[in-house]
């Protein structure tokens, strides 16, 4: 069937552009396009930070002054990551492309199988691959979907999402002067210490080191004033040569070439550290080792010129840097260097140039949003001083998106610029366990599994897949799942008696707690009508969110504090909308009131000069 699709919009193509042949007509220009998806940027959030003054004239208010830009971007429920971006790029809606949360049921799978909607090819043809059939090469810069692990999700130039190799860790110095050993080696000739030099055990207790095992941390005493004061942290590799040298509050990189690495020759591998603190007298000392990164990217060229230009993969800022004294700084610091790593791998790619359609991504304001949306009072951990800390570093954050967007609209002479985006995001202050209630109702069964904690069990008649504030109840359907247990005939009145308990749901003041509770047909209106989305759609009420998971005790709260503050994957919701902008030539200086996330997918084929996804 699709591949009939296929064959008729191929066969429309050419007969226009054989009808241009024969009118004389101009056939239409050659057009380039990038689209560039600035992650967790909300519109409301957007305009709002316009107005506070935080933006530079060349990024999104460039973007408003020159192009088409829209007041509204309606984005697809649940207002999710993976989900939003597969309907960006289809051009429509979940029910079409089946990618229905971050991690979901497949319709078939055993109860408790899930898959990513990150890796999950979409139902329906993308826009890229439209571009494909249609003779247009396409490169994509971590763009969610395009996850390159098949054909159907692989660009000809592609640099694909890595999450991180080795976790990261801060090294904690806890003994005085006298608790590190003196270093039994020769430093290098132009580094001259004025106080014995110091052997830092650098390791973690947790994540184990890798590469860093071969490494040796020394603290060397720099000022020749008769003092033992410790100035600076070298780092030296095994045959005795520095591999890094920092000053307190520095950051440096540890990297190696790579003969090997999973599959690929000559690779960069490293990970980018901080010498937090180090006082003189090395009572204070404290090393952050960040996550081990690399590029995958291809072609190979494409790879080792990333490699030369952009660096090592750095990764996204790291929460763990803001659990117990929250460092904003170095927080932001991580998202300002992976936008800047982004914008590098543009100017790669821009230089080979060997593309019509490039397909960017910018998470950073998703990762500082998820973190540091402390904005009301009832949050876990609010404190005004965190609050108003937090707020800082998110503004900080928005100016590096902005800065992006300079970047990336310098392209607008040569080509189009979109600026879009997959969803704002909320403050959460609670969260619903929906599961252990299917199970306090006597819907949903469990086992002991790993370390103790309970898990849905294999034959259990019901199972749900909670996402943000979006919950999927999966019936286990016998001849439909694999491994079902409950009979075609008992099925429907299960799903009848399941809706009936969730509607009946109040929280403490008396208010239900999901504002929708949706069979599948239902779910036609939110755009959820496919059988990845399970027999029921909830979606909690109140701003709140669900959580996966049971309680110890049967008695305990079904609300839980919220984890992280900020989140999306909510219903319908003008404050979780996207962004809009359009620059290039001819494109109207304009402001529309509304466009949905599925209509982009249509405008950026249309620019191409190409007819749009045929799922469209
Ligand atoms: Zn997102």
């Amino acid at each position: 069937m699709i591949r009939r699709l296929l064959l008729v919009a191929s066969l429309l193509t050419s007969q226009l552009v054989a009808s241009h042949l024969l009118s004389g007509a101009e056939p239409p220009p050659l057009r380039r396009v990038v689209v560039v998806s600035f992650d967790g940027v909300g519109g409301r959030a957007l305009w709002r930070e316009a107005k506070r003054g935080t933006f530079g004239p060349d990024g999104f208010l460039r973007a408003e002054r020159t192009g088409t830009s829209a007041e509204r971007m309606e984005v697809v429920t649940p207002s999710l990551t993976s989900v939003s971006h597969a309907a960006l790029s289809a051009g429509a809606p979940p029910s079409s492309t089946g990618i229905v949360a971050n991690m979901f049921h497949p319709a078939t799978a055993a109860l408790r199988d899930r898959v990513s909607g990150f890796d999950t090819e979409s139902g329906v043809e993308t826009i890229w691959e439209a571009a494909a059939r249609q003779g247009k090469r396409v490169a994509s810069l971590a763009w969610p979907g395009a996850s390159q692990a098949s054909a159907r999700t692989r660009t000809p130039v592609g640099l694909r999402w890595a999450d991180p190799q080795w976790r990261s860790f801060t090294w904690k110095g806890t003994a005085a002067d006298a608790g590190f050993e003196d270093a039994l080696l020769s430093l290098p000739p132009e580094q001259a210490s004025f106080s014995p030099p110091k052997v830092l055990p650098v390791h973690s207790a947790t994540s184990p080191g890798g590469a860093l095992d071969q490494l040796r941390f020394v603290a060397v005493d720099t000022s020749d004033d008769g003092r033992k004061n410790y100035d600076l942290l070298l780092v030296l590799r095994a045959d005795g040569s520095v591999a890094a040298r920092a000053r307190p509050g520095e950051w440096f990189p540890l990297s190696e070439h790579r003969t090997e690495d999973r599959g690929d020759r000559d690779v960069l591998v490293g990970r980018w550290c901080k010498l937090l603190a180090l006082t003189p007298d090395l009572s204070g000392i404290r090393v952050y080792i960040g996550s081990e990164g690399r590029s995958f990217a291809s072609p190979d060229d494409f790879r080792r010129t990333l490699d030369r230009e952009a660096g090592f993969w750095p990764g996204p800022p790291d929460d763990a840097l803001l659990s117990e004294e929250p460092d904003t700084r170095t927080f932001v610091e991580q998202a300002a260097r992976f936008a800047g790593f982004f914008q590098r791998a543009f100017s790669v790619a821009d230089r080979r140039g060997d593309w019509d359609l490039l397909l960017a991504y910018v998470p950073c304001v998703d990762e500082a949003e998820h973190a540091l949306l402390l904005a009301d009072p009832k949050q876990a951990g609010y404190t005004p001083d965190r609050a108003a800390l937090a707020a800082a570093a998110l503004r900080e954050v928005w100016k590096i998106a902005d800065e992006t967007a300079a970047a990336y609209l310098s392209f607008a002479g040569r080509g189009d610029v979109f600026l879009v985006s997959d969803h704002g995001m909320r403050p959460v202050s609670r969260s619903f366990l929906l599961q252990e209630l299917l199970r306090r109702r006597g819907f949903l069964e469990t086992v002991p599994g790993p370390r103790e904690r309970l898990v849905t069990a294999p034959g259990s008649r019901v199972d749900a897949v909670t996402a943000g504030a979006v919950g999927y109840v999966v019936v286990n359907r016998a001849g439909i799942l694999r491994d079902g247990t409950v009979p075609a005939g008992e099925a429907e009145l299960l799903v009848r008696d399941v809706a009936a308990a969730l509607r009946a749901e109040k929280d403490e003041t008396g208010r239900p707690v999901f504002s929708s509770v949706l069979t599948r047909n239902e779910a036609r209106s939110l755009g959820l009508n496919h059988p990845n989305a399970g027999d029921l759609v909830v979606l909690a009420a109140g701003g709140r969110t669900l959580r996966h998971g049971f309680t110890d005790r049967p008695d305990a709260p079904l609300f839980v504090s919220a984890e992280p503050p900020g989140q999306h994957g909510f219903g319908p919701d003008p404050e979780l909308d996207g962004i809009f902008f359009e620059v290039g030539d001819g494109v109207a200086r304009k402001k529309i009131s509304l466009v949905r996330s599925i209509d982009v997918a249509g405008m950026v084929a249309a620019r191409l000069g190409i007819s749009a996804p045929s799922g469209h």
